[in-house]
């Protein structure tokens, strides 16, 4: 939850209670970083998610279907299932924490590169590679040694 003073994202919750409509939640928060107080309203959890594809559709959130695409990505590499279940929670959290109703598929798949990258490049290359919707072998040939000279410089 963002500040709207000072754009911090950490604030503590102070209050928590039903909002009149008895379908959101008003909390009142304290930023970390300003001090200053502000109200939210935010969705239950049950609340549904959706996402917005490339040609407009909307469809809802479909954690089975996230997890599939991420586990292919992952077909015979190091990545334990349980961090691939973790990856598509942090996912619905980081949604949900930005009170958002609609995800674009962006947000979800710039998210799972950022993930990949860190736990195995193979999966993050094969993921990227669908996900980007490569054009051309070229743009292809540019990520993967992108990628490698920055696992030589770390
Ligand atoms: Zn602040």
């Amino acid at each position: 939850m963002r500040c709207p003073f000072c754009e911090q994202r950490d604030s503590k919750v102070t209050d928590t209670r039903l909002a009149d409509d008895g379908a959101t939640v008003r909390r009142r928060r304290e930023c970390t970083t300003c001090g200053r107080r502000f109200t939210s309203r935010e969705r239950p959890e049950e609340s549904r998610l959706y996402v917005i594809k490339k040609d407009g559709r909307r469809e809802p959130f479909d954690r089975m279907k996230i997890t599939a695409g991420i586990s292919k990505a992952c077909e015979k590499r190091p990545v334990p299932r349980e961090t691939v279940e973790t990856i598509v929670q942090e996912i619905e959290r980081q949604a949900r924490d930005q009170l958002l109703a609609e995800v674009p598929t962006s947000f979800i798949g710039d998210l799972v590169m950022q993930r990949l990258r860190q736990l195995d490049d193979v999966a993050y290359v094969r993921f990227a590679s669908v996900y980007k919707n490569f054009r051309d072998v070229e743009s292809f040939v540019q990520e993967v040694e992108q990628l490698s000279k920055q696992s030589r410089e770390v």
